[in-house]
């Protein structure tokens, strides 16, 4: 029996877990698919991320070929998983709000404060999906199809005897093992520290944390028009650029920066929002989609964006082994090109190359990552 373990169930795991199951030479009576996750599926940024997609905005970088190919999947995904999970292209604009004003935009951004709108993309170009639901759907689909979850923290990985020492999350303390035959490292910002288990995976790979409040709208007496909005805020002598995504589900998310950085703590399950951060975030909404502002909060959170040393993610198998791989580092585009990380590392695990199509030649290097500490 062949066995792969995907460490973590996040947009990259989850896509991976995805992927090999669907993969033409996967044989569910030969081989198997374990993810193994501290928390559960979306616990962390995949979970609390916009969800927004941009087929073009990485052309002229290396991930342009896998932007473009995540792009095209994601369409593809709403159909074949035939779950709602909010997919939908959507046009987006970039606002400019001020004192000045003088412009008008959809209605339920401040018309007194804007003062310059362009189009960023249309819904030719531009989607976006509710992450947490996308990431559940993708691993029920798995685990139809062969796959299990398992809740638990890794703790060790030997790779002299192919081990994973884990300690499940039934509140059981008592270490567990599990052999393996290939293992995918997907631990988002938290990878850098499989680097102590296996040297040669960068230490160096962390994340930045970013508050999002998601509003109720549903009640409001008009729709939210299903605009992405970019801002840029310059009012009360304060620059800043939330994102806002109106959602199907009759609600609207806001992201922003913290004020307060913090440190990436141990796990998902400790990383909370600043008071600060919130407050903030909700003065910013206030000044710029006001009636949006007055509807209910449901979600107060917080999440880091994984970071790689370089400027790509750090993706393929790992140096000095034929069977431990990395999928990592993803920074603000990790709900886009999970469907694009799934089919490359579901290829090089299974087939050992890459034969999607999608050009991985800036990332990897003879199906090995390309980054360095
Ligand atoms: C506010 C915000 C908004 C964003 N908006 C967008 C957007 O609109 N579009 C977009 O494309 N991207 C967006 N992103 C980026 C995107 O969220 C991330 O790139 C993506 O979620 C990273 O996925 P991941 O699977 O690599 O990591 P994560 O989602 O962090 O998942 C890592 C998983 O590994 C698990 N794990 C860690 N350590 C262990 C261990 N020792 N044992 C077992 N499991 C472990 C964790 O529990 C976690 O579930 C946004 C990010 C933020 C913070």
């Amino acid at each position: 029996m062949r066995v792969i373990v995907v460490v973590g169930a996040g947009s990259i795991g989850s896509n991976i877990a995805y992927h090999l199951v669907h993969h033409a030479s996967f044989d569910a009576s030969k081989d198997k698919v374990i993810v193994i996750d501290r928390e559960g599926v979306a616990c962390a940024a995949s979970g609390k991320a916009g969800g927004f997609l941009a087929q073009d905005w990485s052309d002229g970088t290396p991930l342009q070929s896998l932007a473009r190919a995540s792009f095209k999947r994601h369409a593809e995904l709403a159909k074949l998983l035939n779950v709602d999970y909010g997919y939908r292209p959507m046009d987006t604009l970039h606002v400019a709000f001020s004192e000045r004003g003088g412009k008008k935009s959809v209605w339920w951004l401040n018309q007194d404060k804007v003062s310059r709108v362009s189009v960023m993309g249309t819904t030719s170009n531009t989607a976006q999906v509710h992450p947490r639901l996308l990431m559940n759907a993708l691993m029920d689909d798995a685990v139809k199809n062969g796959a299990q979850l398992v809740l638990g923290t890794v703790v060790n990985i030997d790779t002299s005897t192919n081990t994973i020492h884990y300690i499940p999350k039934d509140a059981s303390t008592a270490e567990e093992t599990m052999t393996y035959t290939d293992i995918i490292i997907a631990m988002g910002p938290w990878t850098g520290t499989a680097s102590a288990w296996i040297p040669n995976i960068p230490s160096s790979i962390n994340g930045f944390k970013a508050p999002s409040i998601v509003f109720k709208t549903s009640d409001l007496p008009q729709m939210v028009s299903p605009h992405a909005i970019f801002t840029q805020i310059s009012m009360k002598g304060k620059v800043a650029s939330p994102e806002i995504y109106p959602r199907p589900d009759g609600t609207v998310y806001i992201c922003g920066e913290c004020i307060t950085p913090d440190t990436l703590p141990p796990s998902p399950a400790d990383v909370a929002p600043s008071p600060a951060d919130m407050e903030e975030l909700k003065k910013l909404a206030a000044q710029v989609i006001p009636d949006v502002a007055a509807c209910p909060v449901i979600a107060e959170q917080a999440c880091y964006v994984p970071v790689p040393p370089g400027n790509v993610p750090v993706m393929g198998r790992v140096k000095g082994y034929d069977n431990v791989y990395v999928a990592a580092g993803h920074t603000v585009w990790g709900i886009l090109n999970g469907p694009g990380t799934g089919m490359v590392i579901s290829e090089l695990v299974l087939s050992g190359q890459v034969t999607c199509g999608i050009d991985v030649s800036g990332i990897m290097d003879g199906g090995v990552f390309a980054v360095d500490e």
